[in-house]
Order: C-alpha cells, then sequence, then structure tokens
C-alpha cells in the first residue's frame, strides 16, 4: 500500500517526483496541464525523458494523471466533443510518461438524472477508449453527489462501466466523496457493507487508487470539502478502518488535503506521515 500524493507538475512532471520525495510521498498524481482550462499543452520530449528518468531514478510509483475539471459526460454535445478530446489528450500524456492511468469526473447531468445522460456518457466514453494507450487506464473517480453529480453511488458507476464494458476501465475511490454520498466508512460494519456493494456493482477488481481524503462535511451531506487526515469527520481511526479493509491491500493512498500549515498549497509531510504511521500500526506492508 503505497502512500503518495497530489503534487504539482509546474515546471515540468519531473518537478513532481522531486515534491513527492521532499513530502515523503512513495506515488503521484498530477495535473499534465491546466485542470481548469481545455487547452491542452502536449509534454515535450524532454519533459517525457526527464520525469521517467526520476521516476527510475526514484522508485517513486505509480504516477495518476487527473484529469481537467471541466470534462463533462452529461453535457451538451459541444460539452460531450471537448470532454473526450481532453480525456484522450490525457490519456495520451499517461502513456508518454508511463502513467497508470487518467482519473476523471463524470461530471454533472444538471438535474435531468442519470439515467437520461447514461446513453451519451457511454457513446463519448466509448470514443475516448477507442482511443485510449494500451496499459493506460481510464479511472472513474466516485463523487460526493453534490447538485446533480454524476457517480456518488457505485450502483451509478456500474451502470456505466456495463455500458462501457471494457478492461481499461477502473474506478478511483475517494474517501471524502464516499463519506459524503453517505456511505459510513469508519466503522468496521460500514466498511464492509460499503466495499461488498463496491465488489457487487462494480468489481474490486477495479479498484486501482484511493483518494485518500478525510471531511469538512458530514455524513451524508453531499458535499465535497476535503481535510487534512484526521481533523475531519472520517478521523485517524477512520483511515485506521478503512486501511485495514482487505480490498485497499495493493492499492495507492493518494492524499488531495489542503496541508496542515495555512501556508501550504496541498498534501503536506505531516499528512504522508499521519498515514504511513497508520499503515505501520496495521502491519501494512508499503
Ligand atoms: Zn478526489
Ligand atoms: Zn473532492
Amino acid at each position: 500500500m503505497k502512500i503518495g500524493a497530489h503534487v504539482s507538475a509546474s515546471g515540468g512532471p519531473a518537478a513532481g517526483i522531486d515534491r513527492a520525495t521532499e513530502i515523503g510521498a512513495e506515488a503521484i498524481q498530477i495535473f499534465a496541464s491546466s485542470p481548469r482550462a481545455w487547452r491542452f499543452k502536449a509534454l515535450t520530449e524532454e519533459q517525457v525523458l526527464s520525469f521517467r528518468e526520476r521516476v527510475d531514478a526514484t522508485g517513486v510509483k505509480p504516477t495518476f494523471i487527473h484529469g481537467s475539471y471541466l470534462v463533462n459526460v452529461g453535457g451538451d454535445p459541444a460539452m460531450l466533443e471537448k470532454s473526450v478530446a481532453s480525456l484522450t489528450a490525457n490519456l495520451e500524456a499517461a502513456g508518454q510518461i508511463g502513467a497508470a492511468g487518467v482519473i476523471f469526473h463524470g461530471g454533472s447531468h444538471k438535474g435531468k438524472g442519470f439515467d437520461a445522460i447514461l446513453d451519451q456518457a457511454a457513446t463519448a466514453l466509448r470514443e475516448v477508449l477507442s482511443k485510449c494507450p494500451p496499459d493506460v487506464w481510464l479511472v472513474i473517480e466516485n463523487s460526493a453527489g453534490m447538485g446533480s453529480h454524476i457517480g456518488s453511488s457505485f450502483a451509478e458507476i456500474g451502470r456505466l462501466i456495463r455500458e462501457l464494458d471494457s478492461p481499461s476501465v477502473k474506478v478511483c475511490l475517494d474517501t471524502q466523496h464516499t463519506y459524503a454520498a453517505g456511505y459510513d466508512i469508519t466503522n468496521p460494519d460500514g466498511i464492509a457493507k460499503a466495499m461488498e456493494e463496491f465488489d457487487a456493482e462494480i468489481g474490486l477488481f477495479r479498484l486501482v487508487a484511493v483518494h485518500a481524503n478525510d471531511s469538512k462535511m458530514e455524513l451524508g451531506s453531499g458535499v465535497d470539502r476535503h481535510e487534512n487526515i484526521g481533523d475531519g469527520h472520517i478521523g485517524e481511526s477512520g483511515f485506521e478502518t478503512i486501511m485495514a479493509h482487505p480490498a485497499f491491500r495493493d492499492v495507492p493512498f493518494l492524499l488531495e488535503v489542503p496541508g496542515s500549515d495555512p501556508d501550504s498549497k496541498g498534501p503536506d509531510k505531516p499528512n504522508v506521515d499521519a498515514l504511513k504511521t497508520i499503515r505501520d500500526r496495521l502491519g501494512i506492508p508499503a
């Protein structure tokens, strides 16, 4: 069980590896291009080579790329076209740098309901998959449910995955989103029930990453607000319960937390260390 973090790739993705080693992260997630713009700046050959060199030198892996926040497979045709192009560009970058996959949010059905957008979402994602490099996963992240966000239940994600019928489709479970969506994963019965449902609807073999975030918001709030490990409603004991579940044994935990210092801009060493301490206490191999 690797303990990793979302790190900035400003200055090129290789700089992300350096930031990871500074905070003790063993795996990373990066944005390959600005997550709030449609325009995708392709990686240069030099950036790709230096990234691969840094990975070999440090052993920090796997890498996941987080897709653009603008992607919305529940949107209108123009939005779908842009979403397909954006995901395709990110998958291509993932192939270049040897990343495991591209994690993305499905977006919102804008009140139309999941049934109304299932067909168009599946059609768009099939097109993305047809251009997906081999050995790169398209990874659907569960949502907190906020408003009409797609994929807050394992059943919804499972239905979409069955439409896609592809071994390249995987799932990232965000602990904060899961909790906000109403799954009480902080106690042994709750996590057992949640992962049974995950297995029945999606299949545990599709679980390839965890976004490890404590929750600023209450159980079932439907609101996506991350908190530092131990400072939120999931708490340190909640993470111990989650990490002890066998479904996560070989799955990398990637922090997307605000950071302990008011000046910090994301996951930092105290958060990485908090998860490593729990991992040690549980006797789980790194
Ligand atoms: Zn996340
Ligand atoms: Zn989130």
